[in-house]
């Protein structure tokens, strides 16, 4: 069903390869506000006589890959102690905002005036060609590893915001269904005829419904139970069918460059930091079998700005059996696993 589209290469969707100006896409889609946004944010919430964040605020959370108790502090963000697991080693945020807290006025203004500028930003011509590409991008390797499908396979997008994603599955010849929260983003997909769940994702927003292919994108980062929602996504998958997860990669060269600065770490919003291994680790606790796991968007430009030496040394303290065959170069760092995005496909068992 992939005759007559056209492949598209991961290079076409690294905007930091443009040589000329590696930066500019940062610039263009308002990515270098963000951090001082979040920070506004962070300082407004409710404080103790210390400094710290108010306890009422917050909840505690065992490492949410192995369950152990026992972590370390690694550093803090935005007041939010960004955690290492004793057990697994995973990153995670602990504690988190609690999902079941009383909003108060300042905090229901803030995420709604986050929420609508997101939405002024994903709307633009400009990031809708961008995300449209990685989308397609990211079906067609779906599709590479699947045989044959029914006549009129069926599309789940988990996190569908403007439906961008189902636009080009229903190209495809899917027949597509969105879940999707935000309700600015959810009325946007709806305009272009989609049927979209406005709600967070559970499978009993399915009753009667299995799908032969699932894909959330930038969302397993966010949930604060990970296993659990891979596992809701099982519920509603075809025997043989395909999930796709795609997230940021705290094992990404640029993030271990930029360490506790790069955007992933956010205590505030992103609570789980995956690296391919971990992705892959969440996949199969849930019960789903890896078939493929990849990363793109090297972030070649932004790497670059980097000392050489440097960056051979920071190779060499998170992963010594790569330092040998190590290349500035975007498929070597592609390849090794270290780009910006972790691509993770998964079968439910048949
Ligand atoms: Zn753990």
């Amino acid at each position: 069903m992939n005759s007559g589209k056209k492949t598209i290469h991961r290079d076409e969707l690294d905007q930091t390869l443009n040589r000329e100006d590696p930066l500019a896409y940062v610039r263009r889609t308002g990515r270098d506000t963000l951090e001082e946004r979040f920070r506004a944010f962070a300082n407004a919430l409710p404080r103790t006589d210390d400094g710290g964040l108010d306890p009422a605020l917050l909840c505690d959370r065992p490492c949410p890959l192995c369950a152990c108790r026992d972590s370390e502090e690694l550093f803090t963000k935005y007041g939010f102690p960004i955690h290492a697991c004793d057990r697994c080693g995973f990153e995670f945020a602990r504690p988190m905002l609690d999902p079941d807290r009383e909003l108060t006025p300042a905090d229901r203004e803030w995420t709604e005036r986050m929420a609508a500028d997101h939405l002024a930003f994903i709307t633009k011509s400009f990031y809708r060609d961008c995300a449209t590409r990685r989308f397609e991008y990211e079906l067609q390797q779906v599709l590479s590893l699947i045989e044959t499908l029914p006549s009129r396979p069926a599309f789940l997008e988990v996190g569908s915001s403007i439906g961008l994603g189902l636009s080009v599955a229903a190209r495809y010849g899917f027949e597509v269904v969105g879940v999707e929260p935000d309700r600015g983003a959810a009325d946007w997909a709806e305009r272009y005829g989609f049927e979209v769940h406005r709600d967070y994702f559970r499978a009993d927003l399915f009753p009667d419904r299995k799908f032969d292919v699932v894909m959330t994108l930038d969302v397993l980062e966010h949930v604060p139970d990970p296993v659990g929602f891979l596992r809701e996504i099982r519920k509603v998958l075809k025997p043989g069918g395909l999930v796709l997860v795609q997230v940021p990669n705290a094992g990404a060269l640029i993030t271990w460059l930029e360490g506790s600065r790069n955007q992933i770490y956010n205590g505030l919003i992103h609570l789980n930091y995956f690296d391919p291994a971990s992705l892959n680790r969440t996949a199969l606790t849930a019960g789903l079998n890896p078939r493929r796991t990849t990363s793109f968007l090297s972030e070649l430009g932004k790497i670059l700005a980097f000392d050489r030496d440097h960056i051979r040394e920071v190779i060499a303290r998170h992963r010594p059996d790569l330092v040998d065959g190590f290349e500035l170069h975007q498929d070597w760092i592609n390849d090794s696993g270290l780009g910006y995005k972790v691509l993770g496909i998964y079968a439910e068992p048949e």
